[in-house]
């Protein structure tokens, strides 16, 4: 087990500053570097969780994987017709799917407009249907996205992994990117921080004042607001880091835990990136309301 490589990107900051700051460490009763305690029986759970399960995940990844190699979700390719990938997202709730699907379990290609709910037989009496006047009334109602990344998603080794972390509430989760290097390595990306992490490294991350901040900056100002402080991260005293942890909770009770990203290969980031990250940015987030915006939570700085 390698410890050092575990606490990741993040600890490598905190050291630097502690050496600066060595002198006061005496005349202060806060802890020094009370996060990284704080944080510690998370990321050793996490080890724990990684030692026991990467193997067998891995394992089950490559069976799935290899089980399900026909590419039948690019409906664009096998019709040659890109409109076929287009999606569309409902302006009220945010919801988003696919604008065309098809059936081919009858023999002929049965596409189903799905803004319609119309269901017509074969391409070209589909592609007619797409200049109608009535089709296209209909999908100005809706925000249509043309450009829907050209990778084929990929199971997620983190997600599956942390469907069984559940020591502390995780925020933001849809703003990883789990890029694939090879059968054994990837590299997760925060596209909210715009940080990389490895598998040790990204949950520490995830639970990180930084990370949690900045999700709640987004999504959540009011609460956000509450928390900025002049007091460096690392020197917040424990009952701030545990409101923090309280809040983050109630965030994931109330709209469950996002999705990470897969894909193949660092090319395939290096050329879908600027869409991936638009598409996540657009995605569904859990967002504070009027009536969810933790108004009420007192000063989480204040002395007990
Ligand atoms: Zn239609
Ligand atoms: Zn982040």
């Amino acid at each position: 087990m390698n410890i050092k490589r575990f606490h990741g990107e993040y600890s490598r900051g905190t050291e630097d500053y502690r050496m600066l700051n060595s002198y006061s460490e005496t005349q202060s009763d806060v802890p020094f570097d009370s996060e990284s305690s704080w944080l510690d029986k998370f990321l050793i759970a996490w080890q724990e969780l990684i030692s026991n399960q990467e193997f067998y995940v891995r394992r089950d990844l490559t069976k799935y994987e290899s089980s399900n190699t026909t590419p039948e979700d690019d409906l664009g390719s096998t019709f040659n017709e890109p409109k076929l990938n287009a999606r569309v997202r409902d302006r009220d709730s945010g919801e988003e799917r696919a604008l065309y699907t098809c059936n081919t379990s009858h023999g002929a290609a049965q596409f189903t407009c799905s803004v319609c709910d119309v269901t017509v037989t074969g391409i070209r009496v589909l592609q007619s249907h797409m200049g109608g006047k009535k089709h296209m009334a209909k999908l100005a109602e809706y925000q249509v996205i043309d450009h829907v990344p050209d990778i084929r998603p990929a199971a997620s080794l983190l997600g599956e992994l942390l469907k069984q972390f559940h020591v502390s509430p995780l925020l933001g989760l849809e703003y990883i990117v789990e890029v694939k290097l090879g059968a054994h390595e990837e590299v997760f990306k925060c596209v909210l921080c715009g940080a990389d992490f490895d598998l040790n490294g990204i949950l520490g991350h995830l639970i990180s004042t930084a990370h949690r901040l900045s999700f709640l900056r987004k999504h959540f100002p009011v609460v956000a607001a509450k928390f900025s402080s002049q007091l460096p991260e690392f020197q917040w005293p424990p009952h701030t880091l545990e409101t923090l942890d309280t809040v983050a909770g109630r965030i994931e009770a109330k709209h469950g835990r996002g999705e990470v990203t897969a894909i193949r290969g660092l090319l395939a980031w290096e050329r879908e990136a600027p869409a991936l990250t638009s598409n996540i940015e657009q995605m569904k987030h859990a967002r504070e309301t009027p009536d969810f915006n933790f108004e009420l939570l007192p000063d989480p700085f204040r002395i007990k």
